[in-house]
């Protein structure tokens, strides 16, 4: 298992953790296999999106603020029941294809960190299996 951290900056963001993935998969040398990508936090998600046009992170964080989580009134003591609903909306973790060494993303294909209750340090871990 391989793993890094990412220092968000913003409440919400959603941060291209693309490099981190490729720098640790031609560290482990696999040709074939998969790699699965998973963060250990329960505020946080990790996602694969467009990477060619900003805009899209952008209104994701859009679209999930329509939601308008905040007029609700939670149970959770800690004050931040949406960020841990837009986590579980997302999804912790995130699985590409290894072929020939590389990972197999669609060309406008990115993997993201998402950050919703930010700032802070976040966790992000890499297995290669196979
Ligand atoms: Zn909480």
């Amino acid at each position: 298992m391989d793993s890094f951290t990412v220092n968000t900056r913003m409440q919400e963001e959603i941060i291209d953790i693309t490099h981190h993935i490729r720098t640790v998969v031609s560290r482990s040398a696999a040709s074939e296999g998969v790699c699965f990508i998973y963060t250990p936090h329960t505020t946080a998600a990790v996602t694969i999106n467009e990477n060619a046009d900003p805009a899209v992170l952008k209104d994701i964080l859009k679209g999930l603020g329509h939601l308008k989580l905040e007029n609700l009134q939670f149970s959770h003591r800690e004050g931040n029941s949406p960020a841990h609903i837009k986590s579980s909306l997302i999804g912790c973790s995130a699985f590409v294809i290894i072929n020939n060494g590389s990972l197999q993303l669609g060309t406008w294909q990115g993997i993201y960190l998402c950050e919703f209750d930010g700032p802070r340090t976040r966790k992000v871990l890499v297995k290669i299996i196979g």
